[in-house]
């Protein structure tokens, strides 16, 4: 579904990403893990097109999207990627949020995103803060309103990169608990996050990063139970 091969990132001399291999399959849950600086954002970053690749190339469902001529617009309608600053348009309603990239990449009309969005927030539990201001909303909710934005443009892929991070404890949950429906929906998505329980619960694989390569990738219970570099059980050691 999504295949990464030997893919090489960098910026000037220095080389972030030293050929990654990876393969995610359609309705897999695979988390990246690793210090802080050994790649992930920029792996989920080349994903989007959000960085060019200087090596090697990603595919999609069988068509590369890497490299000159991709058209970066119809890429980022089938891929959603979410940050950890939530980055909604803060003089723009809720809904205006939602509905502003379905309308304008003609995904859908108006009235059609209106609908889609009213939705989308019923089930993101937003119902009653459609016509708020991002201000007026708690980072909580403000993530599960940018949640909501990607999932209307109905992408094939979700990547999300420390969604959880900026939000306090106590808001962390109904953040996460909208991660875990989307993965029972069928989601195929790629994430970072620093809540290694979610990771391990939710997660079909799970790849490790260390200065640009991917050490070990397996499942939650390989990589958590039987890790087999000593990178690897050094970063878990830390953890806790
Ligand atoms: P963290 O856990 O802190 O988010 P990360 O694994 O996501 O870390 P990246 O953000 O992917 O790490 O960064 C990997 C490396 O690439 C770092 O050494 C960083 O300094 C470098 N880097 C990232 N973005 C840029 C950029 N725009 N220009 C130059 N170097 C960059
Ligand atoms: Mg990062």
């Amino acid at each position: 579904f999504i295949e990464l091969s030997d893919v090489v990132k960098r910026y000037g001399q220095n080389e972030v990403l030293k050929g990654i291999d990876l393969t995610v399959d359609k309705h897999e849950v695979v988390t990246l893990i690793g210090a802080s600086g050994s790649g992930k954002s920029t792996m989920l970053r080349c994903v989007n097109g959000l960085e060019t690749i200087q090596g090697g190339y990603i595919a999609l469902e069988g068509d590369v999207i890497s490299g000159d001529g991709v058209d970066l617009v119809a890429l980022r309608r089938k891929v959603g990627m979410v940050f950890q600053s939530y980055n909604l348009f803060p003089h723009l309603s809720v809904l205006q949020n939602c509905t502003l990239s379905p309308v304008r990449a003609k995904v859908m009309g108006k009235p059609e995103a209106e609908q889609a969005a009213m939705d989308m927030l019923a089930r993101v539990g937003l119902s009653d803060k459609a016509q708020a201001y991002p201000t007026q909303l708690s980072g909580g909710q403000q993530q599960r309103v940018a949640i909501a934005r990607a999932m209307l443009m109905r992408p094939r892929l979700m990547l999300l990169d420390e969604i959880t991070s900026a939000l306090d404890p106590e808001l962390v949950v109904e953040v996460l608990n909208l991660v875990r429906e989307l993965a029972s929906d069928g989601m195929t998505m790629m994430m970072t996050t620093h809540e290694m329980p979610f990771a391990r619960e939710i997660s079909s694989k799970i790849c490790f990063l260390h200065q640009g390569r991917i050490l070990e990738q397996g499942t939650p219970a390989e990589i958590f139970g039987s890790p087999k570099t000593p990178e690897l059980t050094a970063f878990l050691s830390k953890l806790q």
